[in-house]
């Protein structure tokens, strides 16, 4: 794979306002309380930076990392939680942000453990839903965009650690 070899899939413009949009909504939703927002690492720092500072409701924030072994570009099958959240959500509202679904395994992984740890209340906000690769079925409460097959990099998401500073989404040309 080249990333050079690459395809504007959202400009700038469309992934704030969509950004906006989903803010806009989450901060409806949870009208009259404080969010804990965890991201996972790395990828959704850039979204979550952008969504949180839209909200118009207060959070706090965490970070986890997680890695998946054995796939390459593909989720393989071993999940592994790399870094664990610092914040008590005991009986907290939860929004877990993610920058792409895939498989479905990660996210599945994922909200299984912090469930373990009883919050109130866990929602999921992907920015990306690659909707038709599921291997696991798995829904997101709220999603940017949902996009076809396909490898993107930018805003946040990397091809071996690179383009993830791009600040838009690019679809890698298939040759
Ligand atoms: P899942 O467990 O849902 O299959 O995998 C989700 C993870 O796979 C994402 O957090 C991301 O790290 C990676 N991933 C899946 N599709 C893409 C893609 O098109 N581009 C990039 N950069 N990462 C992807
Ligand atoms: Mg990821």
């Amino acid at each position: 794979m080249d990333i050079m070899q690459r395809e504007i899939l959202f400009p700038r413009d469309e992934i704030q306002r969509r950004v906006r949009e989903l803010a806009a909504q989450i901060s409806n939703d949870y009208s009259g309380h404080e969010l804990i927002v965890i991201g996972v690492l790395k990828g959704a720092f850039i979204f979550m930076a952008d969504l949180i500072r839209a909200l118009s409701i207060p959070c706090r924030v965490d970070f986890v990392r997680i890695a998946s072994y054995g796939g390459g570009q593909e989720s393989g099958g071993r999940t592994v939680l790399t870094k664990d959240i610092e914040t008590s959500i005991r009986g907290r509202d939860i929004l877990v942000v993610e920058d792409i679904i895939d498989s479905g395994l990660t996210l599945t992984y994922l909200v299984d453990w912090l469930k373990e740890r009883n919050p109130q209340s866990l929602k999921v906000c992907a920015f990306l839903d690659k909707r038709r690769r599921r291997k696991v079925s798995f829904e997101a409460d709220y999603v940017g965009f949902t996009i076809d097959d396909g490898f993107v990099i930018g805003y946040g998401l990397d091809f071996n650690e690179q383009a993830r500073f791009l600040p838009e989404v690019y679809i890698i040309k298939q040759q």
